[in-house]
């Protein structure tokens, strides 16, 4: 039974050599996929989910959406996240606000979770795919994401809804029952 045994151990060696040995050959003549880098960068195609920078949007007036609440700084897993706020007036209310002052992001010690990104409620960070950070010191990957200046959007100012029936507005308290001016009743 041994000298069988001995026997069946051997083939079966030689037999997952010879498998190792086919993958090792069939690896040796596919085509080579080396990416020209940095030869290749502005060309180079990135998958959607790739995430390699948390950023905060600016829009044309250098506004962004984050209001400083502080989710994000909470619920980040290892302490990436510092969010500095300060007491401004509304200009609008003329009561106390508080206002993002600082928004820190220390690049070197994100994980990349985006827990951050699906927590704040008002979609004022997102992840970008530009991963070239190299620096010299750790220092410097710490990021300030809010740029010099810049302010909360203000609330898109919303329309009253007003229907008209039968010759009178229905909406708001104000209009409500009152006859519409005859060049804008409207049949419906
Ligand atoms: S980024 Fe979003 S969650 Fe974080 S402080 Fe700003 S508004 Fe809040
Ligand atoms: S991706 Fe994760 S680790 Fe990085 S800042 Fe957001 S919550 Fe923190």
């Amino acid at each position: 039974m041994k000298f069988f045994r001995y026997i069946k151990n051997i083939f079966l060696g030689i037999w997952h050599l010879l498998q190792g040995m086919y993958i090792t050959m069939l690896n040796f003549v596919r085509p080579k996929l080396t990416e020209q880098y940095p030869e290749n960068r502005g060309k180079h195609v990135y998958f959607e989910r790739f995430r390699a920078l948390l950023t905060m949007p600016h829009d044309e007036n250098n506004h962004h959406k984050c209001t400083a609440c502080g989710i994000c700084m909470n619920g980040c897993p290892n302490g990436t996240i510092t969010v500095i706020s300060k007491m401004e007036n509304d200009p609008v209310t003329g009561k106390p606000k508080r206002v993002l002052d600082k928004y820190l992001y220390d690049l070197g010690g994100c994980t990349f979770c985006e827990l951050c990104v699906r927590n704040c409620p008002f979609n004022a960070i997102v992840f970008t795919n530009q991963f070239e950070h190299s620096v010299f010191t750790k220092e410097r990957l710490v990021k300030q994401l809010n740029r010099p200046g810049s302010s909360l959007a203000p609330k898109p100012v919303q329309k009253p809804e007003v229907k008209v029936s039968n010759g009178n507005v229905e909406g708001p308290a104000l209009h409500k029952g009152q006859p519409v001016p005859p060049e804008k009743t409207q049949t419906i």
